[in-house]
């Protein structure tokens, strides 16, 4: 026997039934959103790590031109290289 067949529910109930299935639709549409914001995000990401290339701590690593050397104690402060004169 479905719930459609029981009047003793009424329609308040037939109509809090109907606000739930529509809630839980938002809810789904709401959540399907935001899986797709997240593919976009990710592709983003993704496509973003293609054009930059790796990130050294959260930064682009410079890959452009020569590194203009800052050496301290013998090591560049920016690329790590040994100071060809120490
Ligand atoms: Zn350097």
């Amino acid at each position: 026997m479905s719930d459609e067949k029981k009047p003793e529910f009424g329609a308040p109930y037939q109509g809090a039934r109907e606000e739930l299935a529509i809630w839980k639709r938002r809810a789904l549409e709401a959540e399907a959103k935001v899986r797709e914001q997240d593919q976009i995000i990710d592709r983003l990401g993704a496509a973003l790590n293609e054009d930059n290339g790796p990130t050294f701590m959260g930064e682009p690593v410079l890959r452009s031109g020569p590194c203009n050397h800052n050496y301290h104690l013998g090591e560049c402060t920016k690329c790590g290289a040994i100071s060809p004169t120490e």
